[in-house]
């Protein structure tokens, strides 16, 4: 490819809105530029292509047949099983920036082990960090590397380096109806207009990790079942509604009106609470280590205190239900937890039915460009490796009016191009604007062919990643020399 072909140029204005650097890099060397849409141009092209080759190469090795789906779902596939005979059956499909890839199998399952050795191969050789896998439930795993952008956040433990999403529900237990003792320390206080957590702590002078909220849940089923719950989480902290919709294997949950919270604790809002509700009770289980806990006394103006929620609330299902927080402790070593935001590049879920085991596995293109692009970089520009790079070498003739030099260049350019993609840089701009332009796109040689040609026959080459250079003579350059690198 000639520098003179090359669409867009490299821009040194970027638009205001551009956040991130990694962003404004590949805005800037015209990678992909974004505006009404993104684009990806044909340099940026070159590195997805090279993303995709490295997984479809993988998977198609191992006799993932291609599909194209719409709407990519494993459910219409499995319709068209009619006999365990024709099993294992592996295919995959490439959807916009996403491949997706499914194996039905009554044998020993393969694709787990295969998207390991992907994230593996993309990890060494282009992102250069080690990624987490993220447990989003037993069935689900999901890829993250930690990024600036950091779209999404999940929990991560430095002690076991057990890495949970922010939905995992790491503790579920369902209770055997007991009969409740009548607690006689247990007492009902004044409250007066008394209705929100921090009121109330203020009022009595106690923390909220002393307090319990109960919310009042009305609970949707796929069988067009509906059910009202109440859901206890400790003062100090808010529901996770899509664990709460998990734990009760629902559709849909979603907070009870004025009128029907009324309706089932015989009072206004904000003294609901859990003792003689006549409700599913699904609790966080950290309301178990509360001693002497402050709950709603479902009754006008009155709270009630002195609750040993183990002995006198009725609990149902005794769960993890709460929103989590960095520091949050890990469900295996008990250690803190730390909030990691990051980007997912893919994600494995598997589900069992009869004998047959589906498997299914998504893998993010743009995010896995993103990453590579936001990893090898420096402020002059990006740092390819050789696998990702749009192309592998940059030629630059110091200066193309002198014809020795430029037919030197071009002789480099012809010898090379049969292997791999190049690009000479023909324009007439002076050395520092070429040199400028190729760190930017991050291409990991420039061949520099200057006065040294002239005198001595030799030209440079120098190593983006490390500023290094060492000269060489020009009958010398062939792929194997690169190769060798
Ligand atoms: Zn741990």
């Amino acid at each position: 490819m000639k520098a003179t072909e090359i669409f867009p140029k490299s821009t040194f204005n970027i638009p205001a809105g551009l956040k991130y650097d990694t962003e404004k890099l590949l805005y800037k060397s015209g990678l992909l530029r974004s505006g009404e849409t993104l684009t990806f141009y044909s340099l940026g092209v070159k590195i997805l292509d090279k993303i995709k080759e490295v997984i479809i190469s993988r998977i198609e090795a191992e006799n993932f047949k291609k599909i194209h789906q719409f709407k990519p779902s494993v459910e219409d596939i499995k319709r068209e099983i009619y006999n365990e005979k024709i099993l294992p059956l592996y295919f995959y499909s490439l959807n916009d920036f996403t491949l997706y890839s499914y194996e039905i199998t009554n044998n020993t399952p393969k694709l787990l082990k295969i998207l390991s050795e992907i994230l593996d191969y993309l990890m060494q050789k282009g992102i250069k960090q080690n990624y987490f896998s993220v447990a989003e439930s037993d069935e689900k795993i999901i890829y993250s590397f930690s990024s600036e952008k950091g779209d999404f956040a999940f929990l991560h433990c430095p002690g076991c380096s057990n890495s949970y999403s922010l939905n995992y529900i790491s503790y579920k237990k369902e209770i055997e109806p007991k009969n409740l003792k009548k607690n006689e320390s247990m007492k009902k206080v004044y409250t007066p207009g008394i209705k929100t957590i921090p009121e109330l702590c203020s009022f009595l002078n106690i923390s909220p990790e002393k307090t319990i909220k109960t919310m009042i849940y009305k609970v949707n089923y796929n069988n067009n079942k509906e059910e009202y719950i109440a859901a206890l989480v400790k003062g100090s902290r808010n529901i996770n509604e899509e664990k709460l919709k998990r734990v009760l294997g629902a559709i849909k949950v979603a907070l009870a009106n004025e009128e029907e919270i009324i309706n089932f604790t015989n009072t206004k809002m904000g003294f609901a609470g859990p003792i003689g509700l006549d409700l599913k009770v699904i609790a966080d289980k950290d309301i178990i280590d509360i001693q002497e806990a402050v709950v709603g006394a479902n009754e006008e103006d009155y709270h009630l205190i002195d609750v040993i929620p183990e002995k006198d609330i009725k609990i149902d299902i005794l769960c993890d239900i709460k929103e989590n927080k960095d520091g949050d402790p890990c469900p295996v070593c008990n250690r803190p937890m730390e909030i990691i935001e990051g980007q997912i590049v893919a994600e494995f879920a598997t589900s069992k039915e009869n004998n047959i085991t589906f498997n299914s596995m998504k893998i993010d293109l743009f995010n896995l460009f993103y990453l590579i692009s936001e990893k090898n970089r420096d402020s002059e520009g990006l740092i390819f490796t050789p696998e990702f790079s749009p192309v592998l070498c940059y030629i630059i003739p110091i200066n193309v009016k002198n014809e020795s030099i430029l037919n030197a260049s071009k002789e480099i350019y012809e010898k090379l191009i049969k292997y791999v993609d190049i690009i000479i840089d023909d324009r007439e701009e002076s050395p520092g604007v070429k040199f400028k332009d190729a760190d930017l796109l991050g291409i990991p040689y420039k061949i520099i062919i200057g006065n040294k040609f002239i005198k001595e026959g030799k030209v440079e080459i120098k190593e983006r990643k490390t500023g290094k250079s060492f000269e060489i003579e020009l009958n010398n350059i062939n792929i194997e020399f690169f190769n060798s690198l």
